[in-house]
Formats: C-alpha cells, structure tokens, sequence
C-alpha cells in the first residue's frame, strides 16, 4: 500500500509548492523509491485548457493528452514519475463528475453534499494514481493558500484519507514564508503560527515546516516556530531562496529532510544519492564554461510563467552545451513597434514559441524573417512553426497575404488550415489534436542528426491548425524541408530550411519532454547552434 504526503501552503501564494513537491519527489526517487505526484487545484474549470496564460501561466501537456498545471511540467523535469491525466485534479473536475452522477440517478433518493459525495471522490480520484503500479508513495500538492474557501474541501478530503489508510501511512508538510523586515532586522514567525493555526482548526496538524525565507532561521527562531505550531524542531526546515531552483533537492537533503520523511512515514531505503544531479546539473549551471544569448519573441513575454517549460528547456540545453544562456525577452508587438533589430541585434539565436490570436503576430514574422535572412539559429515551436511557414509563403514564395486560417479565414493562401475533423469541433475543451504523436524523420536533417539518427521519435501537441499540405511541393521547390511527418495522416511535423545554419520549426512541443539531466535534442542542438554563432 502507498504512503502519502500531502503538501499545503500558506502565508501567501508562489512560495514554490510545486517545485518543492517535485524536490521531494527527486529525494524520495534518490533513495531508491518510487513515486508519484497529483495536484489538486481548486478552481472551477475543468483544466487549465481555456484559461489565458495571463490567468494561470503555461498550460502544460501531458503524454496522454490532458491540459494541465504547470506544477506537473516541474514534476516531469525533477523525477521520472509517471505523469498523465490523473495526476491534475481540479474542482471542476470534481463537480462535473459528481453531478453527472447526480443526473444518470447514480445518488436517487439521496441530498449530494460537499461532504460525504464531493470529499469521496477527492480521495478516490487520488488513490487512482495508484492503479496498475507499484509506488512506494504519493505526494499530494493542494493548490491555492491556507484560509482560502473554495480549498476546503480538498483539505478535508486529505484529512479524512489520513484516518482511512492509517495515521502513520501519511505525513503532512507545510510550506510557509518567514518574511524577513528590513527595518526591525529580524525575521517574523508570526505569519507561519497563524497559517498553521488556521490549519488545526480544520484538523490538520502539519509534521513538517519548510519555512520559505530570504535569511538564515537561527535555531532560536526554529525553537520558537516548533514550539508555537507544534511540531518537532527537527522539523522545521528552512527554504531558502536559491539561485536554481535545481538546487532545491540538494538544499533539503542538506537539512536530511529525506531522512525525517523515511522515518516518520516508517519507510527503510537506501541512503539518498544525489552526485549525479550535482555533477551533471548544479554543477554545470554554477560554472558553466560557455555562454549565449536568444532572444524569445512571444506575447505573454511579462509573464515569467507564461513560457515556463520553454524557459527550462532553454536552461537545459544550455547545461548539455555547458553553456549559460541568457535568455532575451521580446515582446513580438513592440518589434512591429520599435523594428526588430532594436530586439535582435545582440541575440545569437531566435525562439518564436507557441500561442494562440492574432494579437502580436505580425512581430513574430518580423523576427522570423530577420532571422531567416541574416542566418542566425532560428527555432519555432507550434504557432511558431506555422508562423515560420507563413512568412516564407509571404517572402520567399511570394505568396502576398498568405496566413493561417486562424488569423484569416478569407485569406488567397491559407498555408496553415485545419483538418475536415476540426471543423465540427465546437466545444472548446479538451477539443485540439493533444498529447503525444509518432513523428517519422526524414533522413539527412538537422532533426534526424539531433535526435541521433533515429527513424521515429514521439512528441506532445496542443494545437488545432496544421500545415496545409496543398503547399508543401512549391515550398520543398523553393527550399523548405519537410524533416517530420505524422505518417499516418501525412501531416508536417518539423520544418527546416535549406541554406541556413540551423533554422528548423515543429508542430510540437518539445519543451514538455526536456529535463535538466537529459536536454531535449531541438533545444541542445539549438543552444549549441547559437554558441557556433557566437
Ligand atoms: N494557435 C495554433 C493552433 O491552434 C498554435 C497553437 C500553439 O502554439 N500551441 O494550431
């Protein structure tokens, strides 16, 4: 049977719930266990899928086609839990189980209420991730702050899971700040006490603290937080703020957080090993011998979650180059503002990711044509490829207002259109061509070499248009390559060009699949093409 340990925050939001979570896991993994990770989010759509990135940050996507939070892309980077569509549990979710329940007469004669109905199948649709594998232990995150309404019924549900699988088999852990006041020089407990206090009421008493802090807690300061929340000194432990968040795990260890949670959770495994997470990531990311910079042009650039996994690829691949990559933040309207070389002129390379509107485009093929011109590395992910596509249509080919469908239903040259299957689609959710593909590569690409001569590789989506296939000889005449190919319904997958160093673009999404000790191959091949630029 699986042991659980539920991680709540307080105080406030962004203290890094998620990467903690996935830091634990990575312990835990790091001793030999094996385990898996849910994140129940409280709110009320059903995924992330339709909310604006502004709203929530990137919407991440998993092997089995769901629309998840982005909590689960550090759970993927961190450890090799096994990730899907269970693994993100929301209150929408919940609810429109239950009441489709409620209609097909499954509760007849019974008043459906938050508790027992809506709490059952929290801690059922948790206890699902254990179906069919052998884990040693869930780690369950709860979205949202302590005193937060709409999270209660997520916290009474672990609550309740505690009692039903046995005190012992279940830790709680709570993440909390320790702000630290300038003026008075001193740090304060007094928001931990409070969160943890509000925590009891509702019958959770927590048995670790990872106090989030900018100052070193001194042991009288752990004294006092142990003595007020009610928990063992040994287990308060500090978070400070580290300069990667692919320090974490080494941070906890250092505390021996794994060895209080084996303990308490009555667990005998091995020691925590963790020499190759230092040598081939922390190391490299504190002494690289490199360095680079790419420019991202998107339009959610102010947002630092908008492009998280994309962000971390970018790290990744520079790690696999031992490189540093600075990171350039381009905000594709002010290129149609200011001109692009204002933006590009110190980049050594140019990433166009994915998104969805019109809004900032035109930007977007700005950049991209600058790059194609003046050969300097250029790599587009989903609407970045299709926008790759349009711009040679419209400069190369000559194809004067050619678009995507998208942006342009009447336009003469509709380069990016959708499947006869797309057009009936009228519901929103969950509707796009999701999860993961085959794609077969073409030999003698950049892409075959990236991903070392293989035939057939396998990448998430999260799109609805594709490349229009009425095209594809007139623009393989005037020097596109096709390097990837869903075979079986011959839609495009990768595109690259011809005379260029490294210019290649996927239908896909790579960054889902990048993780700090394994980069992804488009994105070290990509960092490494930008360090040749120099
Ligand atoms: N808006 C485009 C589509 O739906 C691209 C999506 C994306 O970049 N994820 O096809």
């Amino acid at each position: 049977m699986p042991k659980y340990i539920f991680v709540t925050g307080g105080v406030v939001s962004s203290l890094g719930k998620g990467i903690a979570s996935a830091a634990i896991g990575k312990l835990m993994e790091s001793r030999g266990l094996t385990i898996t990770i849910v994140k129940c989010d409280p709110y009320i759509n059903v995924d992330p899928g339709t909310m604006n990135p502004y709203e929530h940050g990137e919407v991440y996507v998993t092997e089995d086609g769901a629309e998840a939070d982005l909590d689960l892309g550090h759970y993927e980077r961190f450890t090799d839990a096994v990730i899907g569509r269970d693994s993100n549990i929301t209150t929408g979710k919940i609810y429109h189980y239950v009441i489709s329940k409620e209609r097909k007469g499954e509760y007849l004669g019974k008043t459906v209420q938050v508790i027992p109905h809506i709490t059952d199948e929290i801690k059922r649709h948790i206890k699902k991730v254990t179906r069919n594998t052998n884990i040693d232990i869930v780690i369950v995150e709860i979205g949202g702050t302590i005193g937060d309404i709409e999270s209660l019924p997520f916290l009474e549900a672990i609550r309740q899971l505690r009692i039903d699988v046995g005190y012992q088999n279940c830790i709680n852990i709570h993440v909390t700040l320790v702000p630290y006041i300038k003026s008075a020089g001193e740090i304060k407990t007094k928001p931990t006490q409070h969160s943890v206090g509000v925590l009891r009421q509702i019958g959770i008493q927590p048995d670790i603290l990872l106090c989030r802090s900018e100052k070193e807690l001194s042991q009288e300061a752990r004294e006092k937080i142990a003595l007020f929340c009610n928990v063992d000194k040994n287990a308060v432990i500090p978070a400070l703020d580290v300069s990667s968040v692919y320090e974490v795990p080494l941070m906890f260890a250092k505390e021996n957080l794994d060895q209080l949670v084996t303990k308490l959770l009555g667990i005998k495994s091995k020691d925590c090993d963790l020499n190759e997470w230092t040598n081939k990531v922390v190391n490299i990311i504190k002494a690289p011998t490199k360095q680079t910079k790419i420019a991202v042009v998107g339009k959610y650039i102010t947002l630092q979650d908008a492009y998280k996994s994309i962000y971390e690829a970018l790290v990744h691949g520079g790690i696999a180059n031992n490189a540093k990559v600075e990171i350039i933040k381009v905000d594709s309207e002010d290129i149609s503002e200011f001109g692009v070389l204002k933006y590009l002129k110190n980049a050594n390379a140019v990433l166009v990711p994915g998104g969805f509107g019109y809004r900032g485009i035109e930007g977007k093929f700005e950049a991209i044509q600058f790059a194609r011109e003046n050969k300097l590395p250029f790599f587009g992910i989903c609407l970045g490829m299709q926008s790759a596509v349009i711009e040679f249509a419209r400069n190369v080919c000559g194809f004067e207002g050619a678009n995507s469908i998208e942006f342009d239903k009447n336009t003469k040259y509709p380069v990016i259109s959708l499947l006869e299957e797309q057009k009936e689609v009228a519901d929103k959710g969950g509707t796009m061509r999701l999860g993961a593909y085959a794609c077969r590569l073409e030999a003698v690409t950049k892409s075959f070499f990236a991903y070392e001569e293989k035939k057939e590789i396998s990448e998430r989506h999260r799109h609805r248009y594709e490349f229009n296939n009425e095209y594809k000889n007139v623009m393989k005449d005037k020097g596109l390559v096709f390097a990837g190919t869903y075979a079986q319904q011959e839609l495009i997958e990768i595109i690259e060009l011809k005379d260029h160093p490294w210019f290649v673009a996927c239908q896909f999404h790579p960054e889902f699949k990048s993780k700090p000790d394994r980069a992804h191959p488009l994105f070290r091949e990509f960092v490494k093409a930008s360090i040749e630029r120099g």
